[in-house]
């Protein structure tokens, strides 16, 4: 099985190969504060099943401290998969084109979590914009 993504812009894309057993979410302040959400979602890549179809050279790597970078586009900012360790890629869950055919699996740093990052009774859940149907509808 082969399943592919993207940036934003498109200048960048590659292919994973294989199962994968699902997304870790990250709600910790780097992660909230470089993904400007709740935080990263990350699907840990085997080096050899991660593959760059294009735009490898086309990114740009930020040293926020010693042990935390993002990796990101140089024409739209879309946080692209990054060589954090030896032997994974990490994966931005958000730049796949294609399902993975997993959910969620883990959430990392849940003691840092704001206090708007849950659904509450009244949070609503629209197929599309505010001004179409819910979901279920
Ligand atoms: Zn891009
Ligand atoms: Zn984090």
């Amino acid at each position: 099985m082969r399943r592919k993504g993207s940036c934003l812009c498109g200048a960048l894309t590659y292919e994973i190969e294989g199962e994968f057993d699902g997304v870790w979410v990250c709600h910790c302040s780097n992660c909230r504060k470089a993904s400007g959400g709740f935080g990263n979602t990350i699907v840990v890549v085997p080096r050899e099943r991660f593959h760059w179809i294009s735009g490898e050279d086309h990114r740009t790597t930020y040293a926020l401290r010693e042990t935390y970078t993002i990796t990101r586009c140089k024409t739209c900012g879309t946080p692209l998969p990054a060589e954090e360790d030896e032997a994974n890629v990490y994966l931005t869950a958000g730049t796949l084109d294609d399902p993975l055919g997993a959910v969620i699996k883990t959430h990392i740093f849940c003691g840092s979590r704001p206090d708007w990052d849950e659904d509450g009774p009244q949070t609503k859940c629209f197929v599309e914009r505010s001004s179409g149907p819910e979901v279920g509808d």
